[in-house]
């Protein structure tokens, strides 16, 4: 019996794309192979990562002039690679902090530029999107830095900052797919796929081809956009089997209708968790409503004594991994592309039962 896995990632995957990598372990179309135990340069393997990145490509609708990169390293390793990238000619970069995501971002930065914070959303504890007025000015940045979705805390940006002539950058690690978007409006779009993507240990990068020529003369090798873009991702062996069920996932998001119905069906199932958690004061959602993530729903219980009960229930109804993370605690709930509003409906009614049960 699979459960109702509320992980914020590694994340539940579509338990179709699961059936398929299933069948397909052993013998994948004939080839008398895994997709594990193929070179990454024969044409099996080169036809699985170039239809997963035409897939990619389809479903964002990414325009020619953006490389996609599929790499090892997770966001994090991002955090060193997007400054090694992007501050070779002006080393100063500038940052918006918006939660633990962005703070670690920053954190890494100062290693390789100069860093300038333009606004922070920590005196609140994280719980908002400062608006682009309340910035300080970016002019004269390599590029400003945004976090569009703090997995942690819960708040996204529902709105496209315009940063003019200074690249946007953006961590989607755990939105990405989950919403339309123009990917036009950024210089640089990246992420961890265990989110909404697939299996952990592949990093996708969408970048701006102009932006390929700033590298810092220390980036290393495996880590240069340029290098990696004119390779097809492979300059090192790139995480094959990730990018395998990455691309199941691409083509189930598409025969689901694409990104469009995808977001439909996430406003209607965040909305079904917020309307709830509005409605009684027994729980508390901590997010300035206007920046309220679809994907992360964090939430306490009014008597933080209660928690373990909850948990406890929660997972005797089959519902799992709705610990909030340790440095806001409570609750969180992720409910990815690949959770069905059924799964929501069950965790709102047993949120209403436990209430019952004690008040
Ligand atoms: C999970 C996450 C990361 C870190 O990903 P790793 O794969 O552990 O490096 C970074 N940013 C965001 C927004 C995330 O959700």
């Amino acid at each position: 019996m699979r459960v109702i896995n509320f992980s914020a990632g590694p994340a539940l995957l579509p338990e179709a794309v699961l059936r398929r990598a299933a069948d397909e372990m052993l013998n994948w179309h004939g080839s008398g192979m895994s997709v594990m135990e193929m070179s990454h340069r024969g044409s099996e393997f080169t036809g699985i990562a170039q239809k997963a990145e035409a897939d990619f490509r389809q479903l964002l609708a990414i325009p020619d002039n953006y490389k996609v990169l599929f790499l090892q390293g997770g966001a994090m390793a991002m955090n060193a690679v997007i400054p090694m990238n992007l501050l070779g000619k002006n080393p100063r970069a500038a940052y918006v902090n918006t939660g633990e995501w962005s703070k670690k971002s920053i954190s890494e930065a100062y290693k390789y530029g100069e860093v300038d914070v333009l606004a922070s959303s920590e005196d609140r504890q994280f719980t908002y999107v400062p608006l682009q007025s309340a910035w300080k000015s970016h002019a004269g940045a390599a590029y400003v830095h945004v976090c569009t979705n703090e997995t942690i805390g819960g708040v996204e940006y529902h709105w496209v900052p315009n940063t003019g002539d200074v690249p946007l950058v953006a961590d989607m690690s755990s939105h990405i797919l989950s919403r339309q978007i123009d990917v036009s409006e950024y210089g640089v779009i990246y992420g961890g796929a265990q989110k909404n993507i697939g299996p952990a240990g592949l990093t996708f990068v969408i970048v701006r081809e102009d932006l390929l020529d700033r590298a810092l003369p220390i980036t290393p090798t495996v880590f240069q956009w340029k290098a990696q873009a004119e390779a097809a991702s492979m300059v090192n062996t790139p995480p094959t089997y990730g990018i395998y069920i990455a691309g199941l996932v691409f083509e189930w998001l598409l025969e689901q209708g694409g990104l469009a119905i995808m977001e439909q069906r996430n406003i209607e199932k965040a909305k079904l968790l917020y309307d709830y958690l509005d409605s009684t004061s027994f729980y508390i959602s901590p997010v300035a409503p206007d920046a309220r993530s679809r994907m992360n729903i964090p939430f306490f219980l009014q008597d933080s004594a209660l928690d373990a009960a909850f948990l406890d229930g929660a997972e005797r109804h089959g519902m799992r991994q709705l610990k909030g993370h340790r440095v806001v605690g409570g609750m969180r709930a992720s409910l990815y592309n690949a959770m069905p509003i059924e799964g929501v409906r069950q965790l709102v009614d047993y949120m209403r039962e436990f209430e019952r049960s004690r008040t």
